[in-house]
């Protein structure tokens, strides 16, 4: 039994259609958040020595008076905040979690400075072979990290259930032996 998608020839077109102008928003959305004013369709930063790194950035909106409302009024401040932006970076092959943080302001602004600083020294330390931990976000060398959960990578503490968000309840090791990667 093969495991597939069928289309018409109609329905691929649109597919594609679709692909391409979402690809094209995507280009033109990365000039704004960048401020870089050429086209570039590869969405990857490179450090100084030439390593990559795949970046995205999203909008998120949080519902009034939601667990993430509250917790996005506590640490911006901003009673009236209702959507925010995350950006992620990842190791060049996408398989490691590096930093992820959020802003709340205007889109046409682009990515905050103090954010951009953040992410130079996250490669810096990169490439000196060590990572934040996805939850407490202490530094550990990339060595230490004997198990993660999808792209993040957790302390032994975290994963174990001492500190972190899941502390006492069995910690990240807990969610992951429930998940089932469906
Ligand atoms: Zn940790």
């Amino acid at each position: 039994m093969y495991g597939g998608l069928f289309l018409t020839l109609q329905e691929l077109e649109q597919s594609i259609g679709g692909l391409i102008r979402i690809l094209r928003e995507r280009r033109i959305a990365l000039k704004v958040i960048t401020g870089y004013g050429f086209d570039n369709e590869h969405n990857f930063l490179t450090d100084i020595c030439g390593k990559h790194y795949g970046f995205s950035v999203r909008q998120n909106k949080a519902a009034f008076n939601s667990i993430e409302y509250k917790r996005l009024t506590s640490k911006f401040g901003h009673p009236t905040l209702s959507s925010y932006y995350e950006i992620s970076v990842w190791n060049e092959t996408g398989t490691a979690s590096i930093f992820t943080d959020e802003w709340c302001g205007s889109w046409n602004n682009g990515v905050p400075n103090n954010i951009i600083e953040k992410i130079e020294e996250v490669m810096q330390l990169y490439r000196e072979g060590k990572i934040h931990c996805s939850d407490c976000q202490i530094v550990t060398p990339i060595d230490d990290y004997k198990r993660h959960y999808f792209a993040g990578r957790y302390c032994n503490n975290c994963w174990s259930g001492s500190t972190g968000t899941y502390k006492n309840i069995g910690g990240w090791c807990e969610i992951e032996r429930k998940e089932n990667y469906e």
